[in-house]
């Protein structure tokens, strides 16, 4: 398997900055057939981005997507608008959860519709600091795999990606901390394990599952060996050119 590297860019970079960033980037960057590269850039920069990225090098993902196709729902951009431009698409991140409420019903229709519009969901599941104090965070995380993927037909499940991202790890989150290793090792053996209960082993052995939460080129490598990751979802560090190329480079030689 592919060791996964995602940017997500959230609300940040101008559509000039963004191109700028992605030229750099592409400069820097060789072609690394097992390593995945992908950033998330704001939507209003998609379609630029689009026509000047190279796809041997890397990819796109969208940081949502709506599940209806076309209709009055001002303000959505839908997979069927998006497919074609981006490979990946992020869905159920913790900020839609918690600051736009989307609940579980929500995502699954999203990843479902991602699929449908042959892009690849990257279904974002993670629990907050008080959930994980209250012991809530193992019935949680089930939930929260087994209700994202509700919509997903069983031969489809190869074709989606699975973060694991705690809420309290995220950098932008007041007062976050980075997860030790034992306790991201911990939720990954858990999100695998209910995917073999739903799915059989074989299927399950083939999702990827990524980890993110405040990851940089100082902890990517620690995180990167832990087993079962298959790559980091990156949010703050991917803005900064030099930390990322260094993650995407430690990622290369970490190859898990
Ligand atoms: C994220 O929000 O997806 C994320 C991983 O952010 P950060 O790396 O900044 O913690």
């Amino acid at each position: 398997m592919k060791t996964y590297v995602v940017g997500n860019w959230k609300l940040n970079f101008t559509v000039g900055e963004a191109s700028i960033y992605l030229h750099k980037l592409l400069k820097r960057l060789p072609v690394y057939r097992d390593v995945e590269v992908v950033v998330a850039p704001p939507f209003i920069a998609l379609q630029s981005l689009s026509l000047q990225i190279d796809r041997h090098k890397l990819k796109l993902a969208s940081q949502d997507g709506y599940y209806k196709d076309f209709g009055a729902y001002t303000g959505e951009t839908s997979f069927s608008q998006l497919r074609g431009l981006v490979n990946y698409a992020i869905v159920g991140h913790s900020e839609r959860r918690y600051v736009f409420h989307e609940d579980d019903k929500t995502i699954a229709k999203k990843v479902a519709a991602a699929v449908r519009n042959k892009i690849t969901p990257i279904l974002c599941v993670g629990e907050t600091e008080s959930e994980r104090a209250f012991g809530e965070m193992k019935d949680l995380i089930r939930d929260q795999v087994i209700g994202g993927l509700r919509e997903v037909a069983d031969d489809n499940l190869d074709k989606v990606v699975i973060a694991y991202e705690p809420v309290w790890a995220i950098s932008s989150v007041k007062g976050a901390k980075s997860a030790s290793p034992e306790e991201v090792a911990e939720v990954i053996r858990l999100i695998r394990e209910t995917l073999v209960d739903a799915y059989g082993r074989n299927a399950a052995e083939k999702v990827p599952v990524l980890f993110g939460g405040s990851v940089n080129s100082a902890n990517v490598g620690g995180y990167l060996t832990i087993p079962g990751v298959n790559g980091v979802l990156v949010g703050g560090a991917s803005l900064i050119l030099q930390e990322f190329t260094d993650i995407i480079e430690i990622a290369k030689r970490v190859r898990v």
